[in-house]
């Protein structure tokens, strides 16, 4: 079923590391006939670009190097049919599958609390978002990105079925990493993103708040549908 179409809103979805909001986000988008954007793919991509040009070193981020190669960045999405999302690209490259390791995780808090970097990201989301009929997922979307966005979501889950909800992902792609190692990551993820000085993680006033500890997809589905009846309708 189709819901009011003409009306095209903005959606927020903002919250915690790991906690579903990029699966969420894009189930909502795909029930609505919305755009997903994962800001959170481009913090990991300037991340990424960061660690392979030589700005980050043995885990520590030079901020001047990252911020001198903002200018070489260019960050774009493009619709993949077969995912049903779209996928990043930096300079022309794919780098879907190369941003979510947990060398990337573990250095994206302090590249992203770089102003330059914050400041390039917020002015494309901005720009991405201007046509509404977007659900837009980050850390910052309802505060900074798009204070008067419509519908706010502020998402969470319980630090350790997080953690195990990544380290399953991550395992199914893989990768050899420890439960123990993601949960320090989230946890320390959650700190930095809640204690930088620009743009901190914080719930919005208007953010409604949704814990899926224990809900399943088309649980939070239901729940979703009848907060946006509800501003829609
Ligand atoms: O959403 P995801 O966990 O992929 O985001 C990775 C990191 O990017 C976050 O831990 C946070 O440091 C940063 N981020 C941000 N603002 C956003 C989205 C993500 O600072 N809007």
């Amino acid at each position: 079923m189709e819901y009011n179409k003409k009306h095209k809103i903005i959606i927020a979805v903002d919250g915690f590391s790991s906690c579903g909001k990029s699966t969420f986000a894009k189930a909502i988008a795909a029930k609505l006939g919305y755009i997903f954007i994962d800001t959170g793919a481009m913090y990991r991509a300037v991340t990424l670009y960061a660690l392979e040009h030589g700005a980050i070193r043995s885990g520590v981020v030079d901020e001047d190097a990252v911020v001198a190669l903002l200018k070489d960045i260019d960050i774009d999405f493009r619709f993949n049919p077969e995912r049903g999302a779209s996928d990043i690209y930096v300079n022309g490259d794919l780098v879907e599958g190369k941003i979510r390791t947990i060398e990337v995780s573990n250095c994206v808090s302090p590249v992203s609390s770089i102003r330059e970097v914050r400041e390039k990201l917020v002015a494309m989301q901005q720009q991405m978002g201007r046509k509404r009929g977007v659900v837009m997922d980050g850390r910052d979307i309802g505060t900074v990105v798009f204070p008067d966005a419509e519908l706010k979501l502020f998402m969470t889950a319980d630090p350790h079925i997080r953690a195990l909800r990544r380290y399953d992902e991550l395992k199914a792609k893989g990768d050899n990493v420890s439960l123990e190692e993601i949960e320090q990551n989230v946890r320390s993820r959650d700190e930095a993103d809640m204690t930088r000085a620009i743009s901190p993680l914080r719930q919005a006033e208007d953010a409604i708040v949704l814990d899926n500890s224990f809900m399943t997809i088309p649980e939070q589905m239901e729940w979703f549908m009848a907060r946006y009846r509800e501003v829609t309708e």
